[in-house]
């Protein structure tokens, strides 16, 4: 079982306690900085360690190794052997310490175990080379080997995984924002343990993730080996909400399913999926930029969503990759608690994907709709797909609709003063701006001002999301504690 190892920073002996105290009450483990504390010397380290109640790694890095120490290498390493005494439970040594240094230490360690570890803060060498690491690290044999690498892409994760097979003896990670998969999927892979922050300001490693959300939200003390991992697939995959919402609904019916953000580029996009079914993920949601681009790589699309030419959810159906859009089913749900569809006038402002699905939708509803989109050619090529009417953004008869949609980025936080259409339109309509963040756009005031019937765009966000549940679990999440999760998020 994978452990979460509170790495701590302290300037002085008096923060030491007191973060030690701290990084007890949530960790299963500490690990002491020693590199960042100003104060410490050999005499003062027993004050510290005799008020350790849980297991502590000792670490003393110098800066040629990323850490703080400014004292000699003597010094560095005299600390070192002074914890080894106290009878620290692990100490770490870099492998650049050099063969003398870690054979002595491993030589006179009596109860302590040591950690010897590799450091690679520029990338995440091939795997290749993280095996011939890895077995250097191992010649010397200390008790537990570190690999910690930085993630220049996602699929740099999929390395460390590998490396992990068959070894119980490795803690690996990536670091860096794309490596965060490594971290919270350490249990599931089988790194012995995850080294996390007490809290966000206070993090060793870039991309280190504070404690409390490793557990919170990722449900970390949860994840074996039989977790089914899903996740979300876009370039700003970090800013999605879902993994508040989900691994929520996860925890609460006992579902062994862990959700977390894939933050992936264009460039990364094939080889992300290639590993995706080599590592048997179960599923994804697809967001921007990837909604079109990921179609090539599956082996199926459920047949509405072929119409609509985007995916926004990936199924994992016994290895056969399945695509299907749940924005338009989102979209039209909402719009259906306030209106009746079959009949109405709808405008669409906007062409791109979201339009592209809602406008399938409200076909299927036999709603009448125009598109206006900002480029005119865009606009053209919709409506011909879905054989309906166009015009440009700046060219509409606005009074001749009865439901008003928009599906273009205006409005949208940090823009979040601007409408995209003026205000004396709305009166008498149904108002929906798919733009959920803010939460009350300016389009929403604006139709809450002239008594126009209200859709918020975090209602279609919901829906989308309770669909995809769907998809992933065949079960219905709770809707509740997701509306509930949702609002506090938007909130912040
Ligand atoms: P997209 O494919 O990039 O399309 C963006 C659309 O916005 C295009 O029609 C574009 O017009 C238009 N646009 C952008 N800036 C504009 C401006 N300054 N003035 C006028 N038009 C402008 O994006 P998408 O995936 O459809 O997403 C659009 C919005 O919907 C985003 O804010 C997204 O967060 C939101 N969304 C919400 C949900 C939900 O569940 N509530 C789901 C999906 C998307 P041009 O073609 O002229 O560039």
């Amino acid at each position: 079982m994978s452990e979460i190892c509170i790495s701590l920073c302290p300037e002085s002996v008096k923060e030491a306690l007191k973060e030690l105290k701290e990084g007890e009450k949530i960790g299963d483990l500490t690990e002491l900085r020693l590199d960042y504390i100003k104060d410490i010397n050999r005499e003062n380290l027993e004050g510290i360690l005799s008020k350790k109640t849980k297991p502590v790694i000792i670490t003393n890095r110098n800066k040629k190794e990323g850490g703080h120490f400014a004292g000699s290498e003597e010094e560095r390493l005299c600390i070192l052997k002074r914890a080894m005494e106290l009878k620290a439970d692990f100490i770490d040594i870099e492998i650049s310490s050099g063969h003398e240094v870690i054979s002595e230490m491993i030589r006179d360690k009596k109860e302590t175990r040591i950690i010897c570890s590799y450091h690679n803060y520029k990338e995440t060498p091939d795997i290749k080379d993280l095996e011939d690491i890895y077995e250097k690290i191992r010649s010397f044999n200390p008790d537990l080997v570190k690999i910690a690498t930085f993630a220049k892409s996602v699929n740099d994760n999929f390395k460390v995984f590998t490396l992990l097979k068959n070894k119980k003896d490795l803690i690996t990670l990536c670091m860096g924002i794309r490596g965060q998969i490594s971290r919270i999927l350490a249990q599931k892979f089988g790194s012995p343990l995850t080294y996390a922050c007490l809290r966000e300001d206070k993090s060793t490693a870039d991309g280190q993730i504070g404690a409390k959300d490793l557990i919170d939200i990722y449900n970390f003390h949860s994840i074996n080996i039989d977790t089914k991992i899903l996740g979300v697939i876009g370039s700003y995959a970090e800013n999605s909400l879902s993994k508040f919402i989900h691994n929520e609904n996860f925890k609460k019916e006992g579902l062994n399913y862990i959700y977390i953000p894939f933050k992936t580029e264009p460039e990364e996009l094939e080889g992300f999926m290639i590993n995706f079914r080599k590592f048997n993920f179960h599923g994804s949601a697809v967001t921007i930029p990837h909604k079109v681009e990921i179609m090539k790589y599956l082996d199926c699309i459920e047949e509405r969503t072929q119409k609509i030419g985007a995916v926004n959810t990936v199924v994992n159906d016994k290895e056969k990759l399945k695509g299907y859009n749940t924005d338009y089913q989102g979209a039209i749900r909402a719009l259906e608690e306030k209106v009746r569809l079959k009949g109405k006038r709808a405008l669409i402002l906007g062409a791109g994907g979201a339009a592209r699905a809602i406008g399938y939708g409200l076909k299927e509803k036999e709603t009448e709709i125009i598109i206006a989109n900002r480029r005119e050619e865009k606009a053209r090529k919709l409506a011909g797909e879905l054989n309906v009417k166009y015009c440009s953004l700046n060219n509409i008869d606005k009074e001749l609709y009865d439901i008003i949609i928009n599906t273009t980025s205006v409005g949208m936080y940090p823009d979040a003063g601007r409408s995209v259409i003026e205000k004396k339109y709305l009166r008498g309509k149904t108002v929906f701006d798919i733009v959920y963040r803010p939460m009350v756009t300016q389009m929403i005031k604006d139709g809450k001002s002239v008594g126009a019937a209200i859709v918020e765009g975090y209602i279609m966000l919901l829906y989308q999301g309770v669909e995809q549940y769907k998809l992933w679990t065949g079960i219905m999440p709770d809707e509740k504690v997701a509306k509930k999760i949702l609002f506090e998020q938007l909130k912040k």
